[in-house]
């Protein structure tokens, strides 16, 4: 099954299976990801430019923000929820996340 996905309103929104399902004012804790010099990454992000589905997982392409130490940068691939049985679930915003490398 394929679910879509995609950017909307210039990077602002995830939509998930045609309905708004991420927004850009989120924080992740990223303790994972060689982000910034932070042990912990409250990334902050700005906008999206890519989305993609690997399996059931959601990973999206943001540019983001420390809100620790303001350091800027953009992320690959941040897995930020799941498709189960067509629905999306979000991770926990405040739960620490593997980022998996981009598979594509
Ligand atoms: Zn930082």
């Amino acid at each position: 099954m394929t679910v879509p996905v995609r950017t909307l309103d210039d990077g602002a929104w995830i939509s998930v299976n045609n309905a708004r399902a991420v927004s850009n004012s989120d924080i992740w804790p990223l303790a994972s990801y060689d982000f910034c010099d932070c042990d912990v990454a409250h990334v902050l992000c700005e906008s999206f430019f890519d989305v993609s589905v690997h399996r059931d997982t959601i990973a999206v392409g943001a540019v983001g923000q420390c809100i620790d130490c303001g350091s800027q940068d953009t992320i690959d691939a941040l897995p930020v929820g799941r498709v189960i049985d067509g629905e999306f679930r979000a991770f926990e915003a405040g739960a620490l996340q593997a980022v998996n490398e981009p598979q594509s």
